[in-house]
């Protein structure tokens, strides 16, 4: 998952960092950014300085995007790529249902 805010509708209160002190940092000019690596990622800022969030800290961030009053917080999931032999086993088992519905009716 990773995670970027609009600063343009950033309040500034700060929620966000009590909910997740890894992820979110306040700067100087009173506006939230997130941190990745301890490193804020405020150059651009915005949608262009998307944070990897680690595992540990996932249930913070979502906590943090649902309390924000800006509604400024946006997580977006990461793109897994499917496994073949995975896809294979789920089309043997669609195959097999169809068999036992077939055999059912
Ligand atoms: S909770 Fe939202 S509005 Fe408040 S500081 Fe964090 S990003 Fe900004």
């Amino acid at each position: 998952m990773r995670v970027w805010i609009d600063q343009d509708l950033c309040t500034g209160d700060g929620l966000c960092i009590d909910h997740c002190p890894d992820v979110f940092v306040l700067l100087e000019d009173g506006i939230a950014y997130v941190v990745e690596g301890r490193q804020p990622l405020n150059d651009p800022g915005g949608s262009e300085s998307l944070a990897q969030v680690a595992p540990r800290n996932a249930v913070g961030v979502i906590h943090a995007a649902e309390a924000c009053p800006g509604e400024c917080i946006f997580l977006e999931a990461d793109v897994i790529e499917a496994d073949p032999s995975v896809v294979e086993v789920a089309d043997l088992i669609d195959d097999l249902d169809d068999l036992i519905d077939e055999a059912a009716a």
